[in-house]
């Protein structure tokens, strides 16, 4: 059953930040809000202050606007707001699942004038001790996983650092969780810890390794310790198996690794995970094993999504443990999740325990994933495309609801 589509100011009480026709500082890095100060006339040498404290006030406290700034000068926060914004995505519909997931379909501005707007998506997955958001990376993909709903909709483009970043800004906006701000209340909330953002996960739309720049540098801006402190340890990439990027991605970023798997053989993969034709299993294994940041404490995460009678048998299973010798791996099983139209369908529960059991003998701990935000259809790509089937007349409804009620 699909929970009906929230107007974004109905699911927490933090303010949304008004969308705005300047550009946003929200999600740059340094340098490029050194650039965005020396355009207004801040001087050389007052630059790198001047962005350590906006870096505070974005990252750290989570500031939507510059009269916040309060260590800021009056006549430089009114410069500021003359040329910017901290405007983030506009959030076009919000929903929270019964288990206290959370899903925001986001509409990022247009990148030059006249430009259609685009879609992405963000989910947050709350545990008790931690909460973990699924972030895009680009609009669309181009791999084509034959099991994934995002496959079916085409690359519009990749998304910038800034976009990704926001991701993680709106979640925090919407669950209180900056230093003094009312935090979101409801079931499934974390109930330990100070944070309720801690981990990121790039799973959502889009082959992060195809965004490769943006990616590293929205790592780089996520796990800054001055800002939002989200260390590699608790950012993980997740990739269909781009393999050229995985080494650089460990060299350079050194994020924590996961590989959307799916088969363990190639003429499966070249199927389920077409990239497969082009980085083949063997190749695949030994940029895992070669992982410059993984280690028995920094295991890699390998996906398998359960698919009846496709890639869920017990010889599918044994063949698995095999593949993953030598690699310091974890097993991700995860139950599909139908969308209109796919020609799969989910393993019965007694499959997927079998096969979990053989997992589990292999010493592979607690492999099953909880399917989560069933009822917010939490699969990649689903939320896009359930308001795509809303009437105009319905978008704008929802749309002057969430404005009403601000
Ligand atoms: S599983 Fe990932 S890489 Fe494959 S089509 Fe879906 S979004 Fe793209």
């Amino acid at each position: 059953m699909y929970a009906p589509m929230m107007p974004a100011s109905d699911a927490a009480a933090a303010p949304l930040a008004a969308p705005s026709p300047l550009p946003s500082l929200a999600g740059l890095d340094r340098e490029k809000l050194a650039l965005a100060l020396a355009a207004i006339g801040v001087g050389e040498r007052e630059v790198k202050m001047r962005v350590n404290q906006l870096w505070h006030w974005i990252y750290l406290r989570g500031a939507t606007d510059f009269a916040e700034m309060t260590n800021v000068s009056k006549h430089l926060r009114a410069t500021l707001a003359e040329h910017y914004s901290l405007a983030r995505p506009e959030i076009v519909v919000e929903q929270v699942s019964q288990d206290g997931t959370r899903k925001w379909l986001l509409r990022l501005p247009a990148e030059t004038p006249g430009e259609r707007p685009h879609e992405v998506e963000a989910v947050y997955i709350p545990e008790r001790d931690r909460g973990t958001l699924c972030v895009s990376s680009q609009v669309g993909c181009t791999l084509n996983c034959s099991f994934c709903h995002t496959g079916t909709q085409r690359l519009v483009r990749n998304l910038t650092a800034a976009e990704i970043v926001a991701q993680v800004l709106v979640a925090r906006d919407r669950l209180g969780d900056y230093p003094g701000r009312e935090r979101a209340v409801g079931p499934g909330l974390p109930t330990e810890g100070e944070r309720l953002v801690t981990n990121i996960v790039f799973m959502g739309m889009g082959e992060p390794l195809y965004a490769y720049e943006s990616v590293a540098e929205a790592i780089e801006i996520l796990s800054d310790g001055d800002g939002l402190g989200l260390g590699k340890r608790r950012i993980t990439v997740s990739t269909s198996g781009v393999v050229p990027e995985i080494e650089r991605l460990g060299r350079e970023v050194g994020p924590m690794l996961a590989i959307s798997l799916h088969a363990v053989r190639d003429e499966l993969r070249d199927v389920l995970v077409p990239i497969n034709k082009k980085y083949p299993l063997a190749e695949l294994l030994e940029a895992c094993r070669t992982y410059p940041a993984a280690s028995n404490a920094k295991r890699i995460t390998f996906e398998y999504v359960m698919l009846k009678g496709v890639n869920d048998s017990p010889a599918d299973a044994k063949a698995l443990v095999r593949l993953l010798k030598g690699v310091p791996a974890k097993i991700n099983l995860i139950p599909f999740n139908p969308w209109p139209g796919t020609k799969y369908e989910c393993s019965d529960w007694e499959t997927i325990e079998k096969f979990s059991d053989i997992v589990f003998q292999a010493g592979y701990a607690s492999p099953v994933r909880t399917p989560r935000g069933r009822d917010i259809l939490a699969a990649c790509g689903q939320l896009k495309s359930e308001t795509e089937k809303l009437s105009a007349r319905e978008r704008l409804a929802l749309r002057a609801m969430a404005a009403a009620a601000e």
